[in-house]
């Protein structure tokens, strides 16, 4: 296309015009932020010698950690520790926030406040890694059976990773202003510790922060790599056990009972309907039918059988709509069956609900640019979104609305993960008894990944 002189003055004008609005301060945004890099760039070797030097000591709290699991709400010894590896360093702690939560703050001047969690619980798992450091703890459940308890999801690199990033951040006061917010959160496979320590003054009793930044560990990158989604990342976790009522009798004499075995059945075809022709498709959700009991015999027609169920979702519009159109669906077929209003089914939808992951988009964008400059673009990759919960979302669901990012730090040793992505092997899961991150390059970076995150946060 062949443009005059004129029309292209014209263009240089209205270009220039735009400048003054919104343009040019996103220029000014990336100029500023560009600058940060360059700074970034010049201490990142530093950084990462300091990094290098800590690790010794990283280690032992790693592999003290790894061998001394605990189960969610039970993290009383885990807990002491971090509180300890805080206030040796010069924070403030306070223990016992919402349960066995830790809060430690450093103060260092008029800056931003940032607030970096690390969870601490533990699975009721026996390990299976064959490592040398492998969990042999036992203890028992709240039902009294004895149950091996390993570090599964990894909650012991995050602990070490966030003791790591405190460590550094503390001894390079010089570079940064601002508050730390350091908390150590417990229960959250059981989704209780964030809600927990909400509920016990999290943001009226310490500083409320202008960023709230997470990491979590996967075995779906190798180690040396982090991993970003923005926007909705993580679902909306909530678990409904639904009481399927009929009248039971023999089973020889079906026309004087009212089968709740059929019903339930017929109930679970139906409800697969919610997702296939009721939620746009263009709205991730799940309803999964994960547990069916009822009845003692094959000749006896019982009185009532149990489903539980789990549904996941991102939005709360759809959230909500599954919980209605469950009730709805399950109801009419009680009623196509003739049973009368009393004898509809009963629902419990379960407390330990975990809200979705929402990172916001502003912020991971910041930080991906940091992680790029600090490893390098071939070692940040974007993730998909996933159906499983974290409850990290809830700190950014208060009425302060802090913008909140839950990154991912790979685990998996990279010559395994390249022999996974060959076929060669599968790779252990998160909560498997086998999942072994390798800790060194793990650790390493994620020190490195979350401290320069805090560090453009804070820049001076
Ligand atoms: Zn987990
Ligand atoms: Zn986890």
């Amino acid at each position: 296309m062949k443009l005059t002189n004129t029309f292209c003055i014209l263009l240089l004008f209205f270009s220039a015009a735009a400048q003054d609005g919104p343009v040019r301060q996103l220029k000014e945004q990336a100029r500023e932020s560009g600058r940060f890099i360059d700074e970034l760039d010049g201490k990142t070797d530093g950084l990462r010698r300091q990094a290098d030097a800590d690790y010794a000591y990283l280690e032992n709290l790693y592999i003290h950690y790894h061998t001394h699991p605990e189960l969610s709400f039970y993290e009383k010894e885990t807990s002491k520790r971090m509180a300890e590896e805080l206030r040796k360093i010069g924070f403030d702690v306070t223990e016992k926030v919402g349960g066995n939560g830790v809060v430690g703050v450093l103060k260092n001047g008029e800056g931003p406040t940032i607030l970096v969690r690390a969870d601490m619980d533990a699975l009721p798992i026996v390990e299976e890694t064959g490592k040398p450091y492998a969990s042999t703890v036992t203890t028992q459940d709240e039902a009294g059976n004895t149950v091996g308890v390993m570090h599964a999801c990894g909650h012991d690199i995050h602990m070490t990773v966030w003791a790591g990033a405190a460590r550094r951040l503390a001894a390079m006061k010089g570079e940064w202003k601002g508050t730390l917010v350091f908390i150590g959160q417990p229960a959250e496979e059981r989704s209780g510790g964030a809600k927990a320590m909400l509920a016990d003054g999290l943001y009226e009793r310490f500083p409320v922060p202008d960023y709230a930044i997470a990491l979590h560990d996967t075995p779906d990158l190798p180690a040396g790599m982090v991993g970003y989604c923005s926007g909705y990342s993580l679902a909306n976790v909530d678990m409904m056990d639904i009481t399927v009522f009929g009248k039971g009798g023999h089973g020889a004499a079906p026309q004087t009972t009212q089968d709740p075995v059929l019903l339930a059945s017929r109930m679970v075809v139906a409800l697969q309907s919610i997702v296939s022709r009721e939620i746009s498709p263009l709205d991730p959700a799940v309803v999964t039918v994960g547990s069916i009991h009822g009845g003692t015999k094959g000749n006896i027609i019982p009185d009532e059988v149990r489903l539980e169920l789990t549904m996941r979702s991102y939005s709360d519009e759809v959230r909500m709509a599954l919980i209605e159109k469950i009730k709805r669906i399950c109801n009419g077929v009680a009623m196509s069956a003739g049973l009368t209003e009393e004898k509809y089914p009963e629902y419990k939808l379960r407390e330990e609900y975990t809200p979705s992951v929402y990172n916001d988009p502003q912020l991971t964008e910041r930080i991906r640019q940091v992680f790029i400059q600090t490893l390098g673009s071939g070692n940040v990759r974007q993730m998909p979104p996933g159906m499983v919960g974290e409850d990290f979302a809830r700190y950014g669901r208060t009425e302060e609305q802090v913008p909140i990012l839950l990154f991912w730090l790979g685990a998996s040793d990279p010559e395994l993960f390249e022999a996974a992505q060959r076929g060669a092997l599968s790779l252990p899961s998160l909560h498997s008894s086998g999942f072994a991150p390798m800790p060194e390059p793990t650790i390493k970076t994620g020190v490195l990944a979350m401290t320069c995150a805090v560090l453009e946060l804070l820049r001076r």
